[in-house]
């Protein structure tokens, strides 16, 4: 336990500060209306989506069970939970996030995600573990967003951000591999470090579901590493048979 707490102390968290003090400040606009005085985009509530799968179903379609689309299905997880889908406006965010280098999107994500996970369980311990970045990637990006989100969530509610996972091997962009082959492409593509996570809850965050086969690869990582409870976290979802352009 004091290993887990102490994975941002000391010099990698005065490391981590001056780092972000050397990025440009980008004041998120979601929460300024429109023109007409209305905001500009709200998060969806919980039952306008499937707590199993996340895909949008409409006011009181889904189920504990799921939704149509995934109540036969074995899911790598036990429950997600989104701000909207992948399209509107909520996109073109995630996309100033990752290609215009406005990661604070990731700061006002995090926050969203937060309010929406808590509180927390009265039994057991509840943790977070961000999808990993590849190190090349990340060193062309400068950050890897999805551990921005979940770093921002372990803030406000005070939980364990643990480093299980890792990338050990490069892999081409999911968005250009078709959505049949993006589970084999992501296959062994990550690792685990030792670490015993027997009675945790784990939330896995990331900053999109596409078809959902990386969060499939760190779930069951984190389910071998003995999770009880593994629960999905994303900004948005998106339907992988839908034209939307999702890059990495
Ligand atoms: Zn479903």
């Amino acid at each position: 336990m004091a290993l887990l707490s102490n994975v941002m102390s000391g010099p990698r968290k005065r490391l981590a500060r001056w780092s972000a003090s050397l990025l440009p400040e980008v004041v998120a606009s979601a929460d300024m209306p429109g023109d007409d005085g209305q905001p500009l985009w709200q998060p969806d509530e919980p039952d306008e989506y499937c707590s199993r799968c996340g895909m949008g179903c409409g006011p009181g379609a889904a189920l504990a069970q799921g939704c149509h689309l995934c109540v036969n299905k074995t899911l790598a997880w036990d429950r997600i939970v989104r701000l909207g889908t992948y399209h509107e406006q909520l996109n073109e965010w995630i996309l100033e996030m990752k290609f215009a280098r406005r990661w604070t999107w990731a700061r006002w994500i995090g926050r969203q995600l937060a309010v929406r996970l808590g509180p927390m369980p009265t039994h057991g311990r509840v943790g977070l573990c961000s999808v990993p970045m590849h190190l090349w990637r990340r060193w062309g990006r400068g950050f890897n967003q999805s551990d921005l989100i979940a770093r921002t969530i372990a803030q406000e509610l005070d939980w364990p951000l643990l480093p299980v996972l890792r990338r050990s091997r490069y892999t081409v962009p999911q968005s250009t591999v078709s959505a049949q082959r993006r589970l084999t492409n992501v296959h062994e593509s990550f690792e685990r470090i030792p670490m015993d996570l027997t009675g945790w809850e784990i939330w896995l965050v990331d900053d999109v579901k596409t078809t959902g086969a990386t969060l499939t690869a760190c779930a069951k990582l984190l389910r071998e590493a003995g999770a009880t409870r593994i629960h999905v976290a994303v900004a948005a979802v998106a339907d992988p048979k839908s034209e939307t352009e999702f890059l990495q």
